[in-house]
């Protein structure tokens, strides 16, 4: 069953701390919502998760599978099970969308085990068709030209197509008007399962309305300062963030 598990996780940038002791355990089967103020640290954790060279890692552990994440290189957490929203670079020029996932998803495979053309083609016709992509994506150049929505769109269509044992999403929902945010919902719930584990990173409620998430955390300054319920993430709409500041002490 899918794992992972992330233990007083300590990050800076450019010498500067912005995680502070992040610790959190995600297993198949579960959807964590991740929430909190702009700036407490959010994309920081999804970048040092994926390995980004510019967050140094301090302190602290984070496996997957068993495995210690921070002793692999970015293709080697992609081939372990780990897929993050933002690991793709915007845009490769000369590859197109269809082409940059159909070796994305053959990365992982031993020679000989390669998925098929036509089963490529029918899943991904498939996919497209749940998550109401146009035909034509599959023939444009990776990000190439593609608006925020669209973006947004392809990364749940790579999500659906790699089919990852844990995925971090940041911000998948921002931008997006309701449709959009509807369709990207509906293929987000299609991979639920006990072969999936899923952190969401979210500032709104909204997104939450759509996916009914098992664990919601709210995070301030560098950690998660709260757990609780979907109900949490509904008294935060309610309510904002300052009754926990208070709770607990926390001053900006
Ligand atoms: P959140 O996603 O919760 O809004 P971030 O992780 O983006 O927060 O940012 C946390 C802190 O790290 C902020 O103070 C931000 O200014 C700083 N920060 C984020 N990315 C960089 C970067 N590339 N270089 C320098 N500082 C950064
Ligand atoms: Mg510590
Ligand atoms: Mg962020």
């Amino acid at each position: 069953k899918p794992n992972l598990t992330v233990k007083d996780l300590h990050v800076s940038i450019e010498e500067k701390e912005i995680l502070k002791g992040f610790g959190i355990e995600v297993n198949g089967g579960e959807i964590h919502a991740i929430m909190g103020p702009n700036g407490t640290g959010k994309s920081t954790l999804a970048s040092a998760l994926m390995g980004h060279p510019k967050f140094e890692v301090t302190e602290g552990q984070a496996t997957i599978g068993g495995e210690d994440l921070f002793d692999m290189d970015v293709d080697e957490r992609a081939r372990a099970g780990l897929f993050l929203a933002m690991q793709y670079p915007s845009e490769i020029s000369g590859v197109t969308n269809a082409d940059f996932i159909r070796s994305a998803m053959n990365a992982g495979r031993e020679e000989g085990d390669e998925v098929s053309l036509m089963k490529f083609i029918r899943q991904m016709d498939d996919k497209m068709n749940t998550l109401e992509i146009d035909e034509s994506f599959q023939h444009r150049y990776l990000n190439e030209g593609f608006s925020g929505g669209e973006k947004k769109r392809n990364e749940i269509l790579q999500l659906l197509m790699l089919k990852p044992e844990i995925a971090i999403l940041d911000e998948i929902d921002s931008g997006l008007d309701i449709d959009a945010l509807k369709v990207v919902s509906k293929g987000i719930n299609e991979m639920r399962g006990d072969d999936f584990g899923c952190i969401i990173i979210t500032h709104y409620q909204r997104l939450l309305n759509y996916i009914q998430p098992d664990f919601v955390h709210v995070m301030m300054q560098g950690r998660i300062v709260k757990s609780g319920g979907p109900e949490l993430a509904k008294k935060l709409e309610e309510k904002g963030y300052d009754w926990i500041k208070e709770e607990l002490g926390i001053e900006d």
